[in-house]
């Protein structure tokens, strides 16, 4: 069985999951429109404290397709509900 968990290069040591509560938002068109989001994990380091998005689901919970309106009040919502809102620039 693969490794399920993300290790730091630099550290050598297995990310920690810090929260199951992220969300990643790729962005495109010089970063002024929401591609699509997912939600996601956000690993640790425990040495250096490096964290990362990780464990993405299967499908975005939102894409361009559903308009930048509905997706910007998503991350809006989001956000006040405490989900960590992460951005993926170009
Ligand atoms: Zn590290």
């Amino acid at each position: 069985m693969r490794p399920r968990k993300p290790v730091c290069v630099k550290c050598n040591k297995t990310l920690q999951c810090e929260s199951i509560n992220g969300r990643l938002v790729e962005l495109f068109q010089n970063n002024e429109m929401i591609y699509k989001i997912w939600h996601c994990d956000i690993y640790k380091c425990p040495k250096c404290g490096m964290q990362i998005c990780y464990g993405f689901g299967d499908k975005p919970a939102m894409t361009d397709i559903d308009g930048q309106d509905k997706c910007a009040e998503y991350v809006k919502t989001e956000r006040s509900l405490g989900k960590i809102i992460v951005y993926d620039y170009e």
